[in-house]
């Protein structure tokens, strides 16, 4: 039965726009959590199309999202792939393919049932093959490229100054404002020296007077780039915060051009910012977003006079999959003692964040757990025993680790913030 329906035949069933697959793909409204347009369905991925909810995680294959919209109890699946779902029970499962069945025979008497599935199916196919990401290096290229090409405005400058970064951070990190004009010429330039922008997200291509198509940038937004650091230091990714938020989770955009209006555009991927000191790491800690990282990693080294913590920081936070290799790697280099959850405050208040926390303790006690045995004659040697820490309720000084270093930080300095002290 499975093969017998395709993931067009779900998605007309439970009302979704099929003439708003692009590229293999659309975003509807979640019907999970309402999330606004989270519910992303890929026609081409998996067996016959995949859905995932960006905000709660709720997804699977076609027959889940037929379920998603009947009410189904979720269960956590821990896959290899690098984010969570919640998908619908194997009884909703087993269910749920029958009332298929039963339905779809009755629907597909309707002709225009029958003709909607069939032009999407046909529009998907003739879409162009999907496109590899420019590798690691290549978009390190390209970003730091366009990021020396930048400015930071004074209010830009003087929002970083307040979260706790001095001009010496934000020169190291480059924090750069979006260019509002001349997006094209900057794209020239680089192009100029030699700089490859092919599937790099971000860039696209536009017709010139000439009517020639060249490189541009796509951010139409005003705010300032943020990098995403790997753990080699390369900018793989970027950020934008924007200056209008509209909603807590709509202050930061990725840095994407894969939008099929852009031509020759490309989608960012989700990637951990790595944020560590120069000495080899003793302290880990877990957090959401990468200026949270840069911050706190100065302020950390300010306050304490040690530059020995490092920070895994995930965008959005079902994302923390990709942290199991990269803690490993830690483990197996370096003296880590402590490894700490500290995910934002709203951990204890958001039920969503707080399952998705719960997740990433399981993960984490798991992978020191089997780092624990398999280096076992290093910690016989006397390396100290990595040990997991959730960070408490009662110690939050403010919403995230940031704010709360930052707190911190101001009490020891009569509340002077690093850059009035930064003399240079
Ligand atoms: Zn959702």
């Amino acid at each position: 039965m499975f093969d017998e329906f395709s993931i067009y035949d779900v998605m007309s069933l439970v009302g979704l726009d099929l003439s708003k697959i692009h590229s293999s793909q659309g975003n509807f409204d979640c019907p999970i959590c309402g999330g606004k347009k989270k519910l992303n369905v890929n026609v081409s991925k998996g067996h016959g199309g995949v859905c995932r909810c960006a905000k709660c995680g709720a997804g699977g294959d076609k027959l889940d999202l037929y379920l998603l919209f009947q009410n189904p109890h979720l269960v956590s699946v821990r896959s290899k792939s690098e984010s969570d779902y919640y998908r619908p029970s194997e009884e909703d499962r087993e269910q749920g393919l029958k009332e298929l069945a039963r339905i779809l025979h009755i629907q597909r008497k309707d002709p225009t049932f029958r003709a909607k599935v069939i032009t999407a199916k046909q529009a998907a196919d003739t879409a162009a093959p999907q496109k590899a990401i420019a590798s690691a290096e290549q978009r390190n290229a390209a970003y730091t490229a366009l990021l020396k090409q930048l400015r930071l405005s004074a209010p830009h400058r003087e929002a970083l100054h307040q979260r706790g970064l001095t001009d010496t951070d934000i020169e190291r990190i480059m924090f750069r404002s979006v260019p509002m004009f001349g997006r094209t010429v900057i794209a020239q330039k680089l192009v100029e020296q030699g700089i490859n922008l092919e599937n790099v997200p971000g860039f696209f291509k536009v017709a010139g007077e000439n009517g020639k198509l060249q490189w541009s940038i796509f951010c139409p937004n005003p705010g300032y780039f943020v990098p995403i650091r790997n753990k080699d230091g390369l900018i793989v990714s970027m950020q934008i915060r924007l200056n209008k938020a509209t909603t807590e989770k709509t202050k930061y955009l990725f840095f994407s051009s894969g939008i099929d209006t852009l031509t020759d555009g490309i989608s960012a991927t989700g990637e951990v910012h790595i944020e560590r000191g120069e000495e080899p790491p003793r302290i880990i800690c877990i957090t959401e977003g990468p200026i949270k990282g840069y911050v706190s990693r100065s302020l950390y080294q300010r306050l304490t006079g040690r530059d020995d913590l490092a920070l895994f920081c995930v965008v959005g936070t079902t994302n923390y999959g990709k942290i199991r290799g990269i803690l490993e790697s830690y483990l197996e280099q370096y003296p880590v003692e402590k490894v700490v959850e500290i995910y934002d405050f709203d951990k204890f208040t958001n039920p969503y964040v707080s399952r998705d926390r719960d997740h990433l303790e399981q993960l984490l006690r798991e992978v020191i757990l089997k780092m624990r045995k398999k280096l076992r004659p290093q910690y016989e040697d006397g390396k100290p025993l990595p040990m997991y820490i959730s960070f408490p309720e009662e110690r939050y000084k403010g919403k995230g680790i940031d704010d709360h270093l930052l707190a911190l930080y101001l009490e020891a300095h009569d509340n002077c913030l690093p850059c009035e002290a930064e003399t240079d």
